[in-house]
């Protein structure tokens, strides 16, 4: 019989919800156009800097956009965050 494994699969990778700028845990994430997601305020920032150079660009693939893009909220990504920070943490002193 095979031995009982330990559920697998279930656990999402941390990295998946981390921000690529401040390599937290997104906050108020947000996704753009090449796929990467950014929390609001940081991926606001970078463009900030970017702004006098007329092109804004991805911060993890380096895509540039030629315009800001809009910054549409990731529900999907918000909704996860919002469970796992609902997690009771266990090492509470
Ligand atoms: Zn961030
Ligand atoms: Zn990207």
């Amino acid at each position: 019989m095979a031995a009982q494994q330990p559920e697998r699969g279930v656990e999402l990778d941390n990295s998946q919800f981390c921000c690529a700028v401040c390599l937290e845990l997104l906050k108020e994430p947000v996704t753009i156009h090449c796929g990467h997601s950014y929390c609001r305020s940081c991926i606001e920032g970078c463009w900030d800097q970017e702004k006098k150079k007329g092109k804004y660009s991805c911060p993890q693939c380096r895509e540039t956009f030629n315009s800001r893009p809009a910054l549409r909220r990731n529900n999907m990504l918000a909704e996860v965050m919002a469970r796992k920070v609902k997690v009771p943490r266990k090492q509470y002193v």
